[in-house]
């Protein structure tokens, strides 16, 4: 199967670093900006550099921006040019478009337009940032919708040597212990009488608010 080819769409912090990572791990990626400084940044790591317009439809065109597999926005502070860029592509019949967005407005209507998907790497990170500082032991915090997450959960030096079973946090929190993680390995049908060890990772599914309370209930180190 043929690699999947990417363009991104402003080249600000989030933009270049998708796009060097993406070109780092072997993909054809297409950087475009109306900057020639930040296109001149990126253009010896990513395939091909354009200064171009994106809410150009003419030069959007003339890039073949059509025939990528997934199109990501990521114009933050010009809303405007981010919605515009967005109702373009949309228009084109491109099939994957990720939009960068600033507010949850702006947010709003990249969906209505018709933006397969919309990220808002501020609050998710800052969010993350959050949930660590008020119970360290969350590595890792991820959200499936609006209600549900997902966490992985270091395990609480007060329950070395216990299991699932003595733990129940099904019946405690409503939450469910997916797997473990432990080193590389990743038990995905953990033993309900298995003995937990430190170093553990709990992958743990919930809606949020039974995960908050789980978190500050195992909040200590
Ligand atoms: P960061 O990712 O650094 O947080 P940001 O969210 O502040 O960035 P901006 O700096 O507003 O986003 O925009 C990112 C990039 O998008 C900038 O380099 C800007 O030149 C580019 N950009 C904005 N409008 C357009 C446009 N219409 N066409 C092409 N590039 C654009």
């Amino acid at each position: 199967m043929a690699k999947k080819q990417f363009a991104i769409i402003g080249l600000g912090r989030f933009g270049s670093s998708i796009a060097k990572f993406l070109s780092e791990m072997g993909y054809e990626v297409l950087a475009v900006d109306e900057d020639a400084e930040r296109v001149q940044d990126v253009a010896h790591i990513v395939t091909h550099a354009v200064s171009a317009d994106s809410t150009d439809e003419e030069a959007m065109r003339a890039l073949g921006i059509r025939n990528f597999d997934v199109v990501v926005v990521a114009i933050g502070q010009d809303i405007q040019s981010s919605i515009l860029t967005t109702l373009i592509l949309k228009d084109m019949g491109v099939s994957n478009i990720i939009v960068k967005a600033q507010s949850e407005l702006h947010g709003k209507v990249l969906n209505k337009i018709g933006a397969d998907k919309v990220i808002f790497p501020e609050r998710d990170m800052g969010l993350r940032v959050a949930h660590h500082l008020i119970s360290p032991n969350i590595l890792e915090h991820i959200e499936l919708s609006t209600d549900h997450s997902i966490v992985d959960m270091k395990l609480p030096t007060a329950l070395y040597g216990k299991n699932l079973k003595q733990l129940d946090i099904r019946a405690k929190y409503n939450c469910n212990v997916l797997a473990i993680k432990r080193g590389e390995d990743m038990d995905i049908a953990p033993r309900p009488d298995e003995p937990l060890r430190e170093n553990d990772v709990l992958v743990i599914v919930g809606r949020n608010e039974h995960l908050n309370k789980l978190e500050q209930a195992y909040a200590q180190p």
